[in-house]
């Protein structure tokens, strides 16, 4: 089978397409025939050797994936053969063949698209757990999404709309706004405008933004500082401009501000967090009042070049690999 291969790590012109052995699953494995990829920002990250986790080499990238279910390694109960699944493993999807562990599939309604079940797990799952178990947020409060048409941007409007929320977002273009504004944002700003702090308190009341998932990091970080309101929840959930933030803790002290991280890896290890927001997602989507965001898609052989769209900011919803 055809795989990517990543052999030292940098940016993304170090992956190879190579040929590999189909892999047989081990026990309580399962083999999926893949049909869809989805790359994440972590993706790039991984392969730069710049993610929480180190990366070991050599290794074939890719975490989240959807396919068709190919063989049982032994033991494995209540998988069927040839059913349509998604799944979030540590890696190896970027190929024709992936095993992962039973545990690590995600049941998806055979209505997606194998490309919509891919852009399913991590963005969506993400979302939950900052609008709702970490972030706490309810139906009428209002919520700011940056990098709003991105993977995790998008999910988050949905669900946030989903749930009742009012939703402010932030990305750096017009026609990012737009997509924005499609799936529901009642607020839209450009992340560059001058006033963008003054707009975002306006747009809450005034008061600042009670909730605030936090991407970007670096200088913008201290900003959604100023734009939070007095007792604000700032859920740290990545740092796409790969800078360091400064964090002075009185500052959070003289609003009652609350920083909290969010990491999808470790949460995944929680069984009543994971539990709960499977259920909520699985009556969301299954009812359609939640859709991935299929975005751009690729050919394996176009990998460097997916990676590269994503992390020069030139992709709206999940970006794609197809085998
Ligand atoms: P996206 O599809 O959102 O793509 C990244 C977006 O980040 C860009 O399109 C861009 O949107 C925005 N961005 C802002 N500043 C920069 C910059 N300096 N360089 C590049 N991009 C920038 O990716 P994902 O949905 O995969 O991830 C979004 C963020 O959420 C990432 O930081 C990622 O690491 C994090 N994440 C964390 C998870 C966790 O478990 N903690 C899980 C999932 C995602 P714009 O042009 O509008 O600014």
């Amino acid at each position: 089978m055809r795989a990517i291969r990543v052999e030292r790590l940098g940016p993304p012109d170090v992956m190879q397409l190579q040929d590999a052995p189909v892999p047989s699953p081990a026990p309580g494995e399962v083999r999926v025939r893949v049909e869809a990829v989805g790359i994440n920002f972590a993706d790039a990250l991984a392969v730069a050797g710049e993610y929480l986790t180190r990366t070991r080499v050599p290794y074939t990238p890719g975490m989240e994936f959807a396919g068709i279910v190919d063989a049982l390694g032994e033991g494995v109960q209540g998988v069927q053969v040839g059913t349509r699944v998604a799944a979030l493993g540590g890696s190896g999807a970027m190929a024709e063949y992936a095993t992962v562990p039973a545990a690590a599939l995600i049941p998806v309604p055979q209505s997606l698209s194998g490309a919509q079940a891919a852009a399913f797990p991590v963005s969506y799952f993400t979302a939950y757990h900052g609008l709702k178990t970490l972030g706490r947020g309810e139906a009428g409060e209002w919520v700011l999404v940056q990098a709003a048409a991105g993977a995790l941007g998008t999910a988050s409007i949905q669900l946030a709309k989903a749930l009742g929320m009012n939703v402010i977002a932030l990305a750096s273009t017009d026609e990012k706004l737009e997509i924005a504004r499609t799936l529901g944002a009642d607020v839209t700003i450009l992340q560059d405008d001058p006033d963008r702090v003054k707009k975002v308190r306006d747009a809450a009341g005034g008061k600042g933004v009670p909730l605030i998932l936090e991407v970007v990091g670096g200088k913008r970080f201290q900003e959604s500082l100023d734009m939070a309101a007095s007792r604000g929840r700032i859920i740290v959930i990545g740092n796409a401009s790969r800078e360091q933030a400064n964090l002075r803790p009185v500052e959070l002290m003289k609003r009652n501000l609350t920083v909290t991280g969010l990491w999808l890896t470790s949460l995944m290890n929680d069984a009543p967090a994971t539990a709960e927001a499977a259920r909520a997602l699985a009556e969301l989507v299954g009812s359609g009042k939640v859709v991935p965001q299929v975005g751009p898609t690729y050919a394996l052989d176009q990998s460097v070049q997916a990676f590269e769209d994503l992390l020069n900011r030139r992709t709206t919803g999940k970006v794609i690999i197809e085998p």
